[in-house]
């Protein structure tokens, strides 16, 4: 399985702000975009783009980063937004936001996209009762997902339940902690999205 490479605390430096990729330490003083400031690399210090080309390119970039999702997946997602009703951008961040890996981060699962990429591919998750090991698997209304039994004692999974308690779970997704158990009950909208993304600057870069 394809996968970014590049270290991850640098992914955030690239695009000057927080991407939260690291689960626990993001929300401590030893994240990098607290403590080193400017742009990775050598010529990071000079390094600025601010065209018009840029500035999308950069936000694709940030999306693409946000949900882990390298070039050739995330334009697929993105001619599967154009082929459906409504506004490709809000279509778009609705199919990342759909994918298994971000539904079981959404539900506090895991403290970061990475992390619950990792639970899906180990198999602890079942999906209308079948396991899905596929992090890119996209869920629709009505399926539900269920942390299996055997996984419910996992020190990993328990500890960010309990970090996450607070957490509410997007409207589109209907959750029952005491059984942990979800169930999809929409379609993501704008603004269950909390992602500081501009999605009309990738639709305008892709529309070139
Ligand atoms: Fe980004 Fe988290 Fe690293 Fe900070 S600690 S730079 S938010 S991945």
């Amino acid at each position: 399985m394809a996968r970014y490479t590049e270290a991850v605390c640098r992914q955030c430096r690239r695009e000057g702000q927080k991407l939260f990729l690291k689960g626990d330490r993001c929300y401590t003083g030893k994240c990098a975009i607290e403590c080193r400031s400017g742009n990775p690399g050598q010529h990071g210090q000079g390094r600025s783009k601010n065209s018009e080309y840029g500035l999308q390119l950069r936000e694709k970039q940030k999306a693409k980063r946000y949900y882990g999702v390298l070039e050739k997946q995330f334009r697929s997602y993105y001619d599967l937004a154009e082929r459906r009703p409504g506004q490709a951008g809000q279509n778009l961040l609705a199919i990342l936001e759909s994918r298994l890996d971000n539904v079981i981060y959404r539900l506090g699962f895991a403290m970061s996209r990475a992390e619950a990429r990792q639970l899906v591919t180990h198999g602890h998750f079942t999906v209308n009762g079948r396991k899905v090991n596929i992090p890119s698997y996209l869920v629709k209304p009505g399926m539900v997902i269920t942390l299996k039994d055997s996984s419910r004692s996992l020190e990993k999974i328990k500890s960010s339940v309990e970090a996450n308690a607070f957490r509410q779970p997007p409207k589109w997704l209907e959750y029952d902690a005491n059984n942990m158990v979800a169930k999809v009950v929409g379609v993501p909208e704008r603004d269950d999205i909390d992602l500081p993304i501009e999605e009309h600057l990738i639709v305008e870069l892709y529309s070139k």
